[in-house]
C-alpha cells in the first residue's frame, strides 16, 4: 500500500483532552477521530489493527467451539422488561422508541436477546451445552466517557453466553473461556492479571475479570506478595485480625456525654484514643433485596413483589444497619452480595433521622430494633468498644458484642486495603491499580429463570437452563496494547496486531530508489508481508518520524547510497530496537518475510 493512497493523517500535535498515552498516540498515528463526546470513528491505519485483535477473538472463540452468531444491535424493550432490566440498568441504557412508539434499547450488552434466542429454540437437553458468541457493537452512555476508546460510550464487545443442564458443564465452559481470554491476551502481546470478581446480587457464583495494571485504572485489585491471590477490591477478602473476643470484667454500659461530637475524627480527639476501638453503624438504603428478612427487626411492614412469575420476591426497598470498626470502611458491592440486592447506598440523613431516632452521627447497635443490624466481622473482634447511643450527644462506652448487642448477621462487609493480610495464606495484601479487558461470569439461573426458559431431559421432564456470560472489549483491549507497548516517539507494535508488518521508506521516491523500494514492496506482499511503503514527497525525517509514531515493526530504508554498494543493500530495523542492519536488496524481501513469519510465530 503507498501512503498516498491511504489515509493516514497524522498529527504532530496531542488533542488537548487525550490525556492517556494510547489516547494521544492513536490520534497522532491518524488510527482514530473523534465525532463526539465518547464516540470515536476508526480510520483505515486503526482499523487494521482493530480487524487483527477481532480476527485473534475470533479464532480463540473458534477454537472452543463457540459458534458466532449476528444478533441486532436494536433490540426490543419487552425482552428487558421480562428480565427485570428495564427498571435497573438505569441511564446507562440508551433506550429509544421506533414510529409506532414501540420500546427499544440499544445493546449495551445481550444476555436478553441471546436468552431469547435461545428460549425460542431450545427443545431438548441434546441441544445443550450451548455456546454463542457474537462480536458486535454496544451502547453505553457512560456518564464520563474518557481516555478516548479505553471508555466511550459505541464500544464493540465479543459477548459469549453458554446455556448447560448442569454445573459441571457450565464449569467446563467457564474454564475453556478463561484458558481462551489467557491466549487472545498473549497473543495481543498483553500482560493480563486475572482476579475474582464480584459475582452479582443473584444466582451467581464464580466470576474472574482480566486486568491490564494501569495507573489511570477503574479498578483496585489487592494481590497477595506471598501468594498468587488475586481479587478485584470489590470482592477481596482478608483475614479477619483477632479473634472473637470473649471478654470477662467489662464494667457495664455507660453513656457519655459527647457534645457536638459526630465524626469518628472528632471522638477520637475527644476520648483521646483511636478508631479501632470504635464501632461504627451506618445506614443503609438497599433495592430489591432477595434475601429473606422474616423475623428480622423492622421487616414487618416491608412489601415484597416478583418481577417474574419465576422470579424469586425481592423487597424493592429496605433499610439496614451496618457495623464495623471505626478504621475499616464498608465494602459496598459484598454488602449488595450479602443482601442479594441490586444497589445498595448510604441512606439520606432525613431516613437516618427517622430510623435511628437520634441525629445523624449518633447511630450505634444497642437498642437499634428498628431494622436488621448487619455487623463486620471486625466488630466481633472488639472486646470493649465504644459507640452512639441513639440519642443526641451520647455515646456508649464499655460496649460489648454479644453481651449489649446481638446482630441479625454477622459477615465480611470490610474493604480490604494494603497492609491487610491474605486469607489464603496471611501474607501482605497491597494494592494496584487496573482496567478491566474481559469479565467470565457464571450467571446460574438469573436471565433463563426470569426469562422463562426450558429444556426437556432425558424423562420428559422440563429444566430451567443454567446459563454463563463472558464478555471482552476490543477497543479497550486495542488502546491497552499500546498503553504497555510504546516509546517517547511513538507505538511500537507487536507483529501480532501492527497495522502493517514493513514500512519501506525511500530516501527520495524517484529513479533507481523508486525501482528497489517498489521491487521489495512487491516481493514482500506476494510473500504475504503488509506493507506500507512511504512515497511521500517529504524529507527523510519527516517519514522517520512518522514511521516511529506509526510503530510498524520493521523499517527498511532504501538510498542511493546503500543501492550504489558493490552487493546493493537497504537498511532494516525493528521498531524499539536501536541497531540499523544491512541487509543484501536482493534477499531482503526473504529474509523480512522470514523475520515477521517467526514473530507471528508461523
Ligand atoms: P467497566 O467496569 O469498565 O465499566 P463493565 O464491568 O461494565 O466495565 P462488562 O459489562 O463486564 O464491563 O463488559 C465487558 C467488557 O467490555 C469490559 O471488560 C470492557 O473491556 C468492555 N467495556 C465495557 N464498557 C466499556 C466502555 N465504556 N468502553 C470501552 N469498553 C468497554
Ligand atoms: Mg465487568
Amino acid at each position: 500500500m503507498l501512503f498516498t493512497q491511504t489515509f493516514i493523517p497524522t498529527l504532530r500535535e496531542v488533542p488537548a483532552d487525550a490525556l492517556i498515552v494510547s489516547h494521544r498516540l492513536m490520534f497522532r498515528a491518524g488510527m482514530l477521530r473523534k465525532l463526539a463526546n465518547g464516540l470515536f470513528a476508526y480510520l483505515p491505519l486503526g482499523l487494521r489493527s482493530f480487524r487483527k485483535v477481532e480476527a485473534i477473538v475470533r479464532e480463540e472463540m473458534d477454537a472452543i467451539g463457540a459458534l458466532e452468531i449476528k444478533p441486532t444491535v436494536v433490540v426490543p424493550g419487552e425482552l428487558w422488561k421480562e428480565s427485570g432490566r428495564w427498571e435497573t440498568m438505569g441511564e446507562a441504557m440508551l433506550r429509544v422508541k421506533n414510529r409506532l412508539g414501540g420500546d427499544f434499547v440499544v445493546s449495551p450488552t445481550a444476555e436478553e436477546a441471546v436468552t431469547s434466542l435461545v428460549r425460542d429454540e431450545l427443545a431438548s437437553y441434546r441441544q445443550l451445552p450451548l455456546r454463542l458468541y457474537q462480536i458486535n457493537t454496544k451502547y453505553r452512555d457512560e456518564v464520563r466517557p474518557r481516555y478516548g476508546v479505553m471508555r466511550s460510550r459505541e464500544f464493540v464487545m465479543k459477548d459469549a453466553y453458554s446455556y448447560h443442564t448442569d454445573a459441571s458443564s457450565l464449569d467446563e465452559t467457564y474454564t475453556a473461556m478463561g484458558a481462551a481470554y489467557r491466549r487472545i491476551f498473549t497473543r495481543c502481546g498483553l500482560s493480563v492479571i486475572p482476579v475474582r470478581a464480584d459475582s452479582g446480587a443473584m444466582g451467581g457464583s464464580d466470576s474472574e475479570e482480566f486486568m491490564v495494571e494501569s495507573a489511570i485504572g477503574d479498578n483496585t485489585l489487592i494481590l497477595c506478595h506471598t501468594c498468587d491471590y488475586a481479587a478485584n477490591v470489590e470482592k477481596a477478602a482478608c483475614k479477619p485480625d483477632g479473634t472473637e473476643a470473649s471478654p470477662t470484667d467489662i464494667p457495664a454500659l455507660e453513656p457519655i456525654h459527647t457534645p457536638e461530637v459526630k465524626t469518628i475524627e472528632q471522638l477520637c480527639a475527644f476520648l483521646k484514643t483511636d478508631a479501632q476501638r470504635f464501632i461504627k453503624t451506618l445506614i443503609y438504603r438497599a433495592s430489591n433485596v432477595a434475601l429473606d428478612l422474616s423475623g428480622a427487626p423492622g421487616s414487618g411492614g416491608l412489601e415484597k413483589r416478583k418481577s417474574s412469575p419465576d422470579a424469586p420476591e425481592v423487597y424493592p426497598e429496605a433499610f439496614f444497619a451496618v457495623a464495623i470498626r471505626g478504621d475499616l470502611g464498608v465494602n459496598e458491592v459484598k454488602l449488595a452480595a450479602v443482601l442479594k440486592a441490586s444497589e445498595v447506598s448510604l441512606a439520606a440523613d432525613h431516613e437516618v433521622v427517622r430510623l435511628t431516632g437520634a441525629p445523624v452521627g449518633f447511630a450505634g447497635p444497642v437498642g437499634l430494633r428498628t431494622i436488621p443490624l448487619i455487623a463486620d466481622l471486625s466488630v466481633t473482634a472488639i472486646p470493649e468498644g465504644v459507640t452512639g447511643a441513639l440519642v443526641a450527644d451520647t455515646h456508649y462506652a464499655h460496649v460489648v458484642y454479644g453481651r449489649d448487642f446481638v446482630p441479625w448477621l454477622t459477615a465480611d462487609l470490610r474493604t480490604v486495603v494494603s497492609g491487610d493480610r491474605c486469607a489464603c495464606c496471611g501474607g501482605e495484601l497491597y494494592e494496584k491499580k487496573g482496567n478491566e479487558l474481559g469479565h467470565i461470569f457464571k450467571l446460574g439461573y438469573k436471565y433463563t429463570r426470569s426469562m422463562q426458559v426450558r429444556y426437556l431431559d432425558e424423562k420428559g421432564q422440563a429444566h430451567i437452563p443454567l446459563m454463563g456470560t463472558y464478555g471482552i472489549g476490543l477497543d479497550r483491549t486495542l488502546a491497552s496494547v499500546i498503553e504497555e507497548h510504546h516509546d517517547e516517539a511513538g507505538i511500537i507494535w507487536p507483529m501480532s496486531v501492527a497495522p502493517y508488518q514493513v514500512i519501506i521508506i525511500p530516501i527520495t521516491y524517484g529513479g533507481t530508489v523508486k525501482a528497489a523500494a517498489d521491487t521489495l514492496s512487491a516481493a514482500l506482499e506476494t510473500r504475504g508481508i503488509e506493507v506500507l511503503l512511504d512515497d511521500r514527497n517529504e524529507r527523510a525525517g519527516v517519514k522517520f518520524k512518522d514511521a516511529d509514531l506509526l510503530g510498524i515493526p520493521y523499517r527498511v530504508v532504501v538510498g542511493d547510497k546503500h543501492l550504489a554498494r558493490e552487493v546493493p543493500a537497504v537498511e532494516v530495523k525493528r521498531r524499539g530496537e536501536a541497531s540499523v542492519r544491512l541487509v543484501e536488496a536482493a534477499t531482503a524481501a526473504d529474509e523480512l518475510s522470514r523475520l515477521v513469519y517467526r514473530e507471528l510465530g508461523r
